[in-house]
C-alpha cells in the first residue's frame, strides 16, 4: 500500500491509498476523487500528471500521449502509472474540477505559549487522520467569528499534536484571539493541508531561508530532516527578524543542529539598535557558498516584503538555483500569492 499526496492546481492537497497493482486513476477514482481521464489506456495523455517524489512504473502509453522528454522530467500518465513508494504527485486541475476539497478537520487547543512579546505558540490535538507535507500550510477558522487564517504547521508530519508559532499583530483577530481568550480544550476547526512550498526529495545542497514567523515550516521540515537524514547534502538555515524580541525558536535550531548532521543555522536581526551580533537582512549575512554555484535548492518564506527583497537580491547574484519555492504570509485579505514554487528548467 502506498500513500499518495495528491496537489491540486488550487493548492490543496488530499492524502489517498494506493493498493498493489491499482494505477493511480484507479485509487483516485476509488475513494471518489475525479482526476481529468479520458481513454484510460495510454492513449490520450488527459490524466498526465507530474511526480515530485517517489518511485512508480509508468507502465504502457503510446508516445503520443506521454513523450520521453516529458517522462524524463518526471511526468507521467495516471491511467498507467502504479506507484511503487509513496508518491507526491501534483494533478494539473482544481480540487474543485476533480469533486473533491480541502478536508475539514476538528481539533482541540492544546497548549498556547508566549514565546517573546511579539510571538506566540499554539498547538492542536485530536485532529484524527490529518495527513500533511512538511512546510504546508491549514486555514484555520478563528472561534467565535466566521473569518480564517492560514497557519503552517511547525511540527513535523505524523506527530501526535500539531504545533504552530505566529506573529502577535495588536488589533488582529486570530492574535487576539489567542492573546486574550486562547483556553485549552477549546474547539478548532482548519481545512487543509495546502501549499506547494513543502520539503522536495533532497537532492542536492538546501538553503532556507526564514524571515519572522515564516521559520515555522522550516522546522517543520527540519523534523522531517531529522527522521530521514540530508541524502549527505548540507542544509544552511538564515533566519532574520526584525527586533531582538522577535527571535524565537533558537533552542529548537541548536537541537536540530546536534541531531542533524550538516544542517547549520545563523540568526540576525535588522533593526539598528539591535544588541545581536549579526545585524541585517538575512542577505548580508548569506554565505556566498551557500548557494554552491547554482547547484542548490533555495527555499524561502516570510513577509511579504522580505519575500520581495530576497528574491530580487537572489536575481542580482546572476546564480540560478536549481529550484527555488517560496511563500509570502500574506496578511488576510490581502491579494496575495500563496505557496508559490518556481522550478528552474531541468
Ligand atoms: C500561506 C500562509 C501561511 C501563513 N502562515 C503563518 C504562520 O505560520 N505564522 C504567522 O504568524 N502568520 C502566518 N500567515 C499570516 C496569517 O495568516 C495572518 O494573516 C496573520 O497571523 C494575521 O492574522 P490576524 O487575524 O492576527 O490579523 P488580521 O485580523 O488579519 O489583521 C489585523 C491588521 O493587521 C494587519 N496585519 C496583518 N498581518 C500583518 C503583519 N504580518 N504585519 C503587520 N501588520 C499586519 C492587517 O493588514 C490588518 O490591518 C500566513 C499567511 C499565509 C498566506
Amino acid at each position: 500500500m502506498a500513500k499518495i499526496a495528491l496537489n491540486f492546481e488550487d493548492g490543496f492537497t488530499r492524502f489517498i491509498e494506493c493498493r498493489s497493482a491499482e494505477t493511480l486513476a484507479e485509487a483516485s477514482y476509488r475513494v471518489g476523487i475525479n482526476i481529468p481521464l479520458d481513454c484510460s489506456n495510454g492513449a490520450c495523455g488527459t490524466c498526465k500528471c507530474r511526480v515530485q517524489s517517489g518511485e512508480y512504473d509508468g507502465g504502457d502509453y503510446i508516445e503520443e500521449a506521454l513523450t520521453e522528454a516529458e517522462a524524463a522530467e518526471g511526468l507521467a500518465l495516471a491511467c498507467q502509472m502504479q506507484p511503487k513508494t509513496n508518491l507526491v504527485v501534483d494533478i494539473f486541475a482544481s480540487s474543485e474540477v476533480c469533486k473533491t476539497k480541502g478536508q475539514t478537520f476538528q481539533a482541540r487547543l492544546r497548549s498556547v505559549d508566549r514565546l517573546s512579546d511579539t510571538t506566540i505558540a499554539f498547538s492542536l490535538e485530536g485532529a484524527g487522520s490529518l495527513s500533511f507535507l512538511p512546510g504546508q500550510y491549514v486555514n484555520v477558522l478563528v472561534p467565535g467569528t466566521d473569518q480564517r487564517r492560514s497557519y503552517s504547521f511547525s511540527s513535523p508530519p505524523g506527530a501526535d499534536t500539531q504545533s504552530f508559532l505566529v506573529r502577535d499583530i495588536q488589533p488582529g483577530l486570530m492574535s487576539t484571539f489567542l492573546r486574550e481568550k486562547a483556553q485549552p480544550g477549546a474547539a478548532i476547526e482548519f481545512v487543509g493541508p495546502s501549499g506547494s512550498f513543502y520539503l522536495r526529495e533532497i537532492r542536492r545542497p538546501l538553503l532556507f531561508l526564514a524571515g519572522g514567523t515564516g521559520l515555522a515550516p522550516f522546522l517543520s521540515m527540519l523534523g522531517r530532516i531529522a527522521e530521514t537524514g540530508t541524502a549527505g547534502h548540507p542544509v544552511n538555515l538564515v533566519y532574520g527578524v526584525t527586533n531582538d524580541v522577535d527571535l524565537v525558536g533558537v533552542d529548537q535550531l541548536q537541537a536540530f543542529a546536534e541531531r542533524i548532521p550538516g544542517f547549520t543555522f545563523t540568526t540576525c536581526v535588522a533593526a539598528r539598535d539591535s544588541g545581536h551580533p549579526r545585524k541585517g537582512f538575512v542577505m548580508a549575512h548569506m554565505d556566498r557558498a551557500y548557494l554552491n554555484g547554482g547547484d542548490v535548492d533555495v527555499y524561502l518564506c516570510g513577509p511579504p516584503a522580505m519575500v520581495d527583497a530576497v528574491r530580487a537580491w537572489l536575481n542580482e547574484q546572476g546564480v540560478t538555483p536549481a529550484n527555488f519555492h517560496y511563500e509570502k504570509f500574506s496578511p488576510s485579505g490581502a491579494v496575495t500569492t500563496i505557496g508559490e514554487t518556481h522550478r528552474a528548467a531541468a
